[in-house]
């Protein structure tokens, strides 16, 4: 018998794969606004309870998770405060400095380029795409939220059955400053329902219905599954890169029912189109989404979110999702939102673990330094310009 030699002794060379991965300037194709205003230590601490939307009854139990650890190991640098510090002493910097020179030292410091805004959720209380771009010097780009649009038109119409035609016209006339489109569909129905495309006929009854329904009940939150359909085929028709919310969110959302592989039928209808696809966060389901990836030309997907609350654990996700998913189909996110430490950590923690994961395939022979530095490019921002189209 005769047995191969494994490999002859190789230098390692995952130090030069980490500064690598440290000069890459990243695109985060989705993320949200930071806080535009001084608040209180509990608006902080609830905001970093993802899955609960109601205030916490102990807010600093929020400290004691995988999240509060990364923010205390990973942000008190750019505070000028050392490693680990209490979280008392963390409050009191964070207090001293204010938000704004906050979100101006953490976002300046993410070495990202360009944001992919969600300009759709809490629009008042957290900056703007501009005000981004001048905190952090990176370039804004606006995703355009799919139920934000309806919810405006539907009270703003004088017909609800012009409903149809009122958002073909309001995404036909947005400028370049937007480059996709988002839906939340995951949170109103979720995605078991059938995804195909209404008729305008059918389209203009479900207005009425809704229209009605708004006046009876004062809330014009969209739930019907004709005009959420409807919000997605006219996004897709202007050939705007469609975000999908799967998956993780707070616990309005049915986990179940956010499952992309739910999606099967949608996909398979949606691929001669060729618009992208872009799964949001997927985690738990990061390996459904990674098959996906591989199954469906138009599916592409990110761990964003998740990266953050999994704190010391990202390593390990962000290591699912390079298994099944063509490498030319993962983008880097943070879906940061309020406290401008997620957009840093995110960043932060994705450079941690692509360095430790890739660099380990390189040492171990696995992979090539080229190919490696290739893969890096790809996730960090040649996806995302490509998708998007960005310049
Ligand atoms: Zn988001």
């Amino acid at each position: 018998m005769v047995v191969l030699a494994r490999a002859e002794w190789r230098p390692r060379v995952s130090g030069s794969i980490t500064e690598f991965v440290e000069q890459l300037t990243l695109v985060d194709h989705h993320v949200h606004g930071a806080f535009r205003t001084d608040g209180p230590e509990s608006r902080f601490q609830n905001a970093l309870n993802e899955a609960n939307p109601e205030p916490l009854t102990r807010p600093d139990s929020a400290y004691d998770s995988q999240l509060g650890f990364a923010i205390r190991r990973w942000c008190a640098e750019a505070l000028d405060l050392p490693r680990h510090p209490s979280t008392a002493e963390y409050w009191q910097r964070r207090v001293e400095l204010g938000e704004t020179e906050v979100t101006r030292r953490l976002t300046s410091s993410a070495g990202v380029s360009d944001w992919l805004l969600d300009t759709g959720f809490e629009a008042g209380q957290l900056c703007t795409p501009t005000e981004l771009s001048s905190a952090s010097g990176a370039t804004s780009h606006e995703i355009v939220r799919l139920e934000s649009v309806a919810e405006r038109l539907i009270v703003e119409l004088d017909d609800p059955g012009g409903f149809a035609d009122a958002v073909r016209a309001d995404l036909a006339g947005r400028g370049p400053e937007v480059v996709g489109a988002k839906s939340i569909i995951a949170y109103r129905t979720g995605f078991d329902i059938d995804l195909s495309r209404p008729s305008d006929v059918d389209v203009a009854e479900s207005a009425r219905r809704w229209r009605d329904q708004i006046e009876r009940e004062r809330s014009v939150r969209l739930t019907d599954p004709v005009l959420l359909r409807f919000g997605i085929q006219a996004a897709i028709d202007r050939r705007l890169p469609l975000q999908l919310h799967v998956g993780f969110g707070d616990r309005d959302i049915d986990l179940r029912a956010a499952n992309p592989l739910h999606l099967l039928d949608f996909l398979r209808a949606h691929e001669a189109t060729g618009v992208p696809i872009l799964l949001l966060h997927c985690y738990p389901f990061e390996r459904e989404a990674g098959y996906l990836a591989q199954a469906f030309e138009t599916v592409h997907l990110d761990v964003g979110l998740a990266i953050n609350h999994v704190g010391a654990r990202s390593r390990a996700l962000i290591a699912r999702s390079l298994e099944l998913a063509p490498f030319a189909k993962i983008l880097y996110s943070s879906d940061a939102l309020g406290p401008a430490e997620l957009h840093y950590l995110g960043a932060r923690l994705w450079r941690n673990a692509m360095a430790s994961i890739v660099g380990g395939w390189v040492d171990d022979d696995d992979w090539s330094e080229v190919d490696a530095r290739r893969v890096l490019s790809l996730v960090a921002r040649d996806n995302a310009r490509r998708v998007y189209d960005l310049a």
